[in-house]
């Protein structure tokens, strides 16, 4: 039986600081806090997010997000992403189809430039998509779904009420289908269940023929404590066979729940390679975040994406360090004086950056023309880099 605890949010949280160019949300929102779906592995069981109650069944409902959200949207200064849930909320929870939170969110953010990437594990998400397609036409919506397995097998053991793999995988047929970017989270991918070759292949296949445009792989982390604990009771139940191999993965008990080394260097390069092979970007491309941030965001972005991508090709990637670490000192230092003065807009820092680029003796981006060239093409004009082919289009 489901609790429900109405409480009102007095703030929505804003980045204004560096850019997550993982996530790459500029603001950020959950209307509920803990989670129906109840997935064994799930983070949000973990004391340090300090969820009162039961995580599956007392729910927290944001009652004011909407009139908040639709308050402050005319004062953002600066466009951004909207990235909606989290790793310990599902915004598509059950209870949403009777609270309608996200439904009166995504009203008031389509009437507006601002981009959204919704987290979830729930089909529920077709519900809106009307309002999702009118706000992927006028700015960006990125659907970033959680999947793990490549069938339901081990789905209905770990994630309980989640919405079963077949209909997530068609949930993302209907989102490409409307032209709406998907980005998988393949996280996290559990030892012995689900990071295997065999199983991670299958699953990829499928991503691939869907045309997912992004998949983010990852591990399981499990924090010491109360999710610790429940995660591996679940497997002693389940999989006894597996307790010892668990207990040497996480034997460090480190308090972000993260396994030992030699587990990740053993797994996570074969996992990559296979979605290089694919042709599966691990970024959300460029295409999918053009235009969607403020120009001085979107530098600093692809300049980070680049460095990794050109390293996974083993590129040397000398002259991209010494350009990235050029252009944060510039970044930072102007983006501390565009949160101090509060008149200044996001077009004012624009237009500092692009006479930083076109001045000679700038070293915004270490003094770097053909690299500050190529920029002012992808990030000022119409040029999109190809994170496949690693090319200006
Ligand atoms: S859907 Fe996400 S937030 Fe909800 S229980 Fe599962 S992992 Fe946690």
């Amino acid at each position: 039986m489901i609790k429900k605890h109405y409480k009102n949010v007095k703030t929505i949280k804003k980045n204004t600081q560096l850019m997550d160019y993982y996530f790459m949300g500029k603001y950020h929102f959950s209307p509920y806090m803990a989670c129906e779906h109840g997935c064994i592995y799930c983070d949000g069981r973990a004391e340090k997010y300090y969820v009162e109650g039961d995580f599956e069944k007392d729910i927290v409902i944001r009652r004011n997000l909407p009139d908040l959200l639709a308050q402050k949207l005319p004062s953002y200064r600066e466009k951004g992403t909207f990235l909606i849930g989290s790793g310990i909320s599902d915004p598509y929870q059950p209870i949403e189809a009777e609270e309608g939170l996200m439904r009166a969110c995504l009203s008031h953010l389509s009437e507006t430039d601002f981009s959204v990437s919704i987290m979830t594990k729930s089909t529920l998400a077709l519900r809106d998509l009307d309002l999702l397609d009118t706000i992927n036409q006028r700015s960006r919506c990125l659907l970033m779904v959680s999947l793990v397995f490549p069938t339901d097998e081990y789905r209905q053991i770990f994630e309980p009420r989640a919405s079963t793999v077949e209909a997530r995988l068609e949930m993302i047929k209907q989102f490409k289908a409307r032209g709406i970017p998907v980005c998988v989270l393949a996280m996290p991918l559990l030892p012995g269940i689900s990071d295997d070759m065999a199983s991670v292949n299958l699953l990829f296949d499928k991503l691939k023929a869907l045309k997912v445009d992004v998949v983010m792989p990852g591990g399981l982390t499990l924090r010491p404590g109360k999710q610790k604990d429940y995660f591996l009771d679940t497997i002693e139940s389940h999989f006894p066979e597996l307790l010892s191999t668990y207990q040497k993965i996480y034997k460090g008990n480190y308090p972000s729940g993260s396994p030992e080394n030699w587990y990740v260097g053993k797994t996570m390069p074969a996992i990559y390679e296979a979605l290089t092979q694919r042709e599966i970007p691990t970024f959300v491309p460029h295409y999918v975040y053009k235009n969607a941030y403020p120009k001085y965001d979107e530098l600093f972005i692809l300049l980070k994406h680049m460095k990794k991508l050109y390293q996974y090709r083993d590129v040397s990637i000398e002259p991209l360090k010494r350009a990235d670490s050029a252009y944060r000192k510039w970044y930072t230092t102007h983006k501390a004086v565009f949160n101090r003065k509060r008149s200044m807009t996001q077009e004012a820092l624009e237009q500092e950056l692009w006479y930083a680029l076109n001045d000679p003796l700038s070293s915004v981006l270490s003094g770097n023309p053909k690299l500050t060239n190529f920029m002012k093409n992808a990030v000022f004009d119409a040029g999109i880099f190809n994170y496949t082919t690693l090319k200006l289009e």
